[in-house]
């Protein structure tokens, strides 16, 4: 579908738009404070960007100039090709925001309060009627269709609030803290629907602190600190950041010696940073590419080594975190002039 804000689009079909949001040099000054220092960011279509940082790094500032609900200090945004200075209104109907506080609203029914967001983003009664069940089935909800919204739990409003930035369809969700006090089934369920969203090709950015459980989920993070981003790209990426030189763990039914020796005919010398022996199990760590590691491999089982596992040892999200940003407010590795 074609989006209907012409004059101020910069891609004309949504076929076309390959980066769903961008920033740059994006400043945001609060009086003193200044919550964003020139942020520079590209998120591309359908992907799930995971936005995370401590407290006060500059998430929700972000989210809330790009939906059009605060103005940057300077700096430029767009959304779809709609830049959000100029035409705020035009990305209201693009976004769908859901904010890090669901407001309760006294004794309305779940399908009422769907109702009242649709109507206000201009849906006509009789389409209203159908999206409000589409986006129930959708967000998992249908159950709690007529529950009084002050009634549900923690997870069921946040499920709600999902619902809600659904109602109009908009082509990108605006996620804050959808996960903040969840318990670890209302987590995995968030998960689930997420990864629905984005097969039907939402792109989602979601801001969060919990760091683990956005690995599983999100194609793409970006890791904010003082209003600055320190490190951005795939999971794999920013932990490669942490540690460029891959660890593998390979066990084999061979003796361990014969393996490390034929581990060091294969690899040069100075390739290897490390080779370990624990019992059966042999730790190597070096600088390596993929095909380095897939000759590895089939050199072992070539020269007849019995392996029964042969794996790389990746860091977490949040030991990568804390390498990554110094927790002063200054990042380490800080990609931002
Ligand atoms: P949290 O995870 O706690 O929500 P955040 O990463 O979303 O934090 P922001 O809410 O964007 O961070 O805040 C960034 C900085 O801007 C903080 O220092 C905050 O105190 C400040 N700030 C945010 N909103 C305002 C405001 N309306 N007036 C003054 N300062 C503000």
């Amino acid at each position: 579908m074609p989006p209907r804000v012409v004059g101020c689009v910069r891609a004309v079909r949504w076929g076309n738009v390959r980066v769903m949001i961008e920033t740059k040099s994006l400043r945001k000054q609060y009086g003193d404070v200044c919550a964003l220092h020139g942020l520079d960011l590209q998120i591309d279509s359908g992907v799930i960007f995971g936005y995370v940082g401590p407290n006060g790094a500059g998430k929700t500032t972000t989210i809330r100039i790009l939906c059009g609900l605060l103005a940057p200090t300077s700096g430029e945004a767009w959304v779809g090709g709609v830049d959000v200075v100029r035409h705020p209104d035009a990305v209201r109907s693009l976004v769908g925001y859901m904010p890090d506080f669901l407001v309760p609203y006294e004794g309305m029914r779940v399908w009422e309060y769907l109702d009242f967001f649709g109507a206000a983003y201009g849906l006509r009664r009789r389409e209203r009627r159908q999206r409000v069940d589409d986006v129930l089935d959708l967000a998992g909800a249908a159950a709690m269709r007529d529950y009084y919204v002050e009634t549900l739990s923690h997870g069921m409003r946040q499920r709600l609030g999902v619902a809600r930035t659904l109602v109009h369809d908009p082509r990108v969700l605006l996620l804050d803290e959808p996960t903040n006090g969840l318990d670890p089934r209302a987590r995995v369920e968030m998960r689930v629907l997420l990864d629905r969203l984005r097969q039907i090709g939402k792109t989602i950015v979601i801001s969060s602190h919990i760091l683990p459980e956005l690995a599983s989920v999100c194609d793409r993070v970006g890791f904010m600190e003082q209003g600055r981003l320190v490190a951005c790209g795939t999971v794999r990426e920013v932990q490669r950041q942490v540690h460029p030189h891959r660890l593998l763990e390979i066990e084999s039914l061979s003796d361990p010696g014969a393996v490390a020796e034929t581990i060091r005919q294969l690899l040069p010398g100075d390739k290897i940073d490390r080779l370990e022996r624990i019992e059966n199990l042999l730790r190597v760590q070096f600088e390596a590419t993929e095909e380095e590691i897939a000759r590895l491999l089939s050199g072992l089982v070539q020269a007849g080594h019995a392996l029964v596992a042969f794996r790389e040892v990746v860091s977490d999200l949040e030991e990568a975190f804390l390498a990554l940003t110094s927790g002063d407010g200054f990042g380490r590795r800080s990609t931002e002039p």
